[in-house]
């Protein structure tokens, strides 16, 4: 489908994957007007200075008037809020998504507020770094990564396929997945390794004053990239976390039972089960690296 053209898009929330949509919008001229919409003054100055909207709103309800689409960029703690102030603001006939990094929760959240004529099409770009704030944004983000969209079954095709059209512009590869399916695929495949990462980052630094230098100075031998994985904004993976309970909670038991097996081949001197493990995982590396997406 060719690049969509929205006549007025409310952004609410324009951190790092905000402002990377904002200028994806800009970029590709798929906006007559970009509206930017945060909570606090000195992320809309930044905005501002940035160029990154025509208009900035602190007011959720005033920023999506008119709009015919809204996207909600915020963490997930605040889509409740945000539905509740925007659910009489949005006309009919507009879209409403989001880039949420759970969609089950996001569902939950925006579903009931949603007025008659509304289309709700929740949608995770799977893609992004550590960094937060509109500063950090940047439009090829998006380039050749997956956005996932788990559009209610009774859904707008239109909407659906206005919204599969946009992120396509932004470079990406859409697939559709009920929000159930996606939050335990993201479950094992994000979330338990940002948990491990913050896990094994908050044992280290829990050591003694000496090692700790230690830590720092030998990190390349693999405790460096938990470390960029465990900068991750705190807020955002706090409330991941939260939303995504059940999902991580399961995917968690599953991997404790495999890490006592582990643990125990390594008691046993087990060698020759340790190296079947690594072998496969090795495998695995290759079919990302030959899936692009390494
Ligand atoms: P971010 O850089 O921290 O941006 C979040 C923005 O939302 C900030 O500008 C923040 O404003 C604003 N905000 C917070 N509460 C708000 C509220 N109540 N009303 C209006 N604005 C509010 O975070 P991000 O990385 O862009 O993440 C945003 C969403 O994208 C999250 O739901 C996350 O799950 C999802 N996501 C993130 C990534 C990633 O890798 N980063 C990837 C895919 C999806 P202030 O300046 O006032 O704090």
């Amino acid at each position: 489908m060719s690049a969509p053209r929205f006549e007025r898009v409310a952004l609410i929330g324009i951190g790092h994957i905000g402002s990377s949509l904002a200028r994806v919008l800009q970029r590709d001229n798929l906006a007559r007007e970009i509206v930017a919409c945060d909570r606090r003054a000195e992320t809309l100055d930044k905005v501002r200075s940035l160029g990154l909207a025509d208009r900035v709103a602190d007011d959720p309800a005033e920023a999506v008037r008119g709009a015919d689409l809204v996207v909600i960029a915020t963490p997930l703690s605040a889509y409740a809020e945000i539905g509740r102030r925007i659910a009489t603001a949005v006309m009919p006939g507009a879209i409403l998504t989001d880039v949420g990094s759970v969609k089950g929760a996001v569902v939950r959240d925006l579903q009931p507020v949603v007025a008659q004529g509304v289309h709700l099409v929740p949608g995770h770009p799977v893609a992004g770094t550590e960094h937060s704030g509109p500063e950090s944004g940047f439009a090829e983000v998006f380039q050749n990564r997956w956005c996932i969209l788990t559009p209610p079954a009774d859904g707008d095709p239109a909407a659906l396929a206005r919204v599969s059209a946009l992120w396509e512009a932004a470079g990406m590869k859409v697939v559709i997945m009920d929000a159930e399916h996606h939050d335990m695929v993201l479950a094992i495949t994000s979330h338990l390794p940002h948990l491990i990462a913050y896990t094994i980052v908050g044992t280290a630094t829990d050591l003694e004053e000496s090692l700790k230098s230690e830590v720092i100075k030998f990190s390349a031998g693999g405790f460096r990239d938990f470390t960029r994985i465990a900068a991750s904004d705190p807020v955002m993976w706090r409330d991941v976390f939260l939303s995504n309970r059940e999902a991580v909670l399961e995917m968690l038991q599953r991997f404790n039972e495999d890490l006592t097996a582990l643990q125990r081949a390594i008691r046993w001197g087990e060698g020759k089960k340790l190296e079947e493990l690594f072998t496969r995982t090795r495998a695995i590396r290759r079919s990302i690296i030959e899936a692009k997406q390494a």
